[in-house]
């Protein structure tokens, strides 16, 4: 099936207000002209699929997702590339989480093409706001919502599927290391619960640990196990990775997913590059205490975090109740920005994707 969505153009920004925004765009600031808009029923199924003008919703205060939360989201971005073409990383890993999260939060799943369609047919409409060059990227923001009036406690039946996008430049700045707190009186995610979905009531109920990490003085916050608070599983919105050892015996590490974690697409493409890359990659458990004593005595020499977003975020420093502890030297490892540069030149188009990993927009 070919989902057909009707597009209707609309004025937006001139090409100058334009030119001016990609060539500083900030993070998540200024929106495209248009957005795609899909709306789901249980009598219709998918249906009025368009690309319109970039707008206000309108809604009724009693909007189910406002009140029970089914909400979910996806992040991605599209890369404007020397050859004039605009590319994509994986979207098919992100289609899928897209309907794994639905399948979770009891919400129809959109199929792989719809979800692909919507973002396609977006970026080739606005394909103006890519930027170009460094590590500057259109962010492209997948959403789903119950759009259903009502206050009765049950799935809805009618549904809100929409993708923006923003056009951004690096979220973080990957010269410095960033320093995290690590939260033994907060958990993201428990066994049963929702931490392998990317849905907004994780993020709802994160905010306030990490308004803790700022107040130890630290940009972002460690996620510990719910029941042990012992094995190491994330890092705000981001995956975590450990360098074992250092130099040409440099191994990584990074937590198992085990129901718990956010299955990244990030986070399963460094496994992948990290082995193709010569650098033994495993997944395993790493507990608190264990990490500590590895930074340490030395044993583990880097510590990185990886997420759409911020691609590849170096950790300089970990604080927790038992004190604080330097990774390293405090700076942004080699190992870590090596993945970093392999990973951002395969995105960009400067290294062969020996993966098929990149997917072409326009
Ligand atoms: C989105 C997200 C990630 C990173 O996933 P990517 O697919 O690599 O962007 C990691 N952890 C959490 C909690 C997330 O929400």
């Amino acid at each position: 099936m070919s989902s057909q969505i009707t597009i209707k153009p609309a004025a937006g920004r001139s090409a100058v207000e334009i030119a001016e925004i990609v060539a500083n765009p900030g993070f998540g600031r200024v929106f495209t002209d248009h957005m795609a808009v899909a709306k789901w029923s249980t009598e219709k199924g998918w249906h009025d699929l368009s690309i319109e003008k970039y707008a206000p919703l309108q809604f009724d205060p009693a909007m189910l997702a406002l009140h029970y939360g089914q909400s979910i989201f996806e992040g991605m971005k599209a890369y404007r590339w020397n050859d004039g073409t605009i590319n994509t990383f994986r979207p098919l890993m992100n289609a899928n989480r897209f309907q794994r999260s639905a399948k979770r939060l009891a919400m129809p799943e959109p199929s792989q093409d719809l979800f692909l369609s919507m973002v396609q047919e977006l970026v080739k409409i606005d394909q103006a706001y890519v930027p170009s060059g460094g590590d500057k990227s259109l962010y492209i923001r997948p959403f789903m919502f119950a759009s259903e009036v009502g206050l009765g406690v049950r799935p809805a039946t009618e549904y809100l599927f929409l993708v923006i996008a923003s056009p951004v430049g690096a979220y973080f700045d990957p010269a410095k290391a960033v320093s995290v707190w690590v939260s033994t009186e907060y958990v993201r995610a428990a066994p049963g619960g929702t931490g392998e979905a990317k849905c907004a009531g994780n993020y709802a109920a994160s905010l306030i640990a990490q308004a803790q990490a700022k107040e130890q003085g630290c940009d972002q916050v460690i996620w510990l196990d719910a029941i042990e608070r012992k094995w190491i599983e994330e890092m705000g919105g981001m995956n975590l990775f450990f360098v074992m050892g250092s130099g040409d015996e440099a191994q990584l590490l990074t937590p198992s997913l085990t129901g718990t974690l956010l299955p990244g697409v990030t986070r399963d493409s460094l496994i992948k590059l990290g082995n193709d890359l010569g650098i033994e990659t495993h997944e395993g458990k790493i507990s608190i205490d264990e990490l500590r004593s590895s930074l340490a005595n030395g044993k583990i020499s880097e510590v990185f975090a990886c997420g759409t977003a911020a691609v590849i975020s170096p950790v300089g420093m970990i604080k927790g109740e038992f004190g604080e502890i330097q990774v390293g030297n405090g700076l942004p490892g080699e190992i870590t920005m090596r993945l970093r540069k392999a990973l951002l030149d395969l995105q960009t188009g400067l290294a062969p994707d020996e993966n098929s990993w990149m997917y072409r927009l326009v």
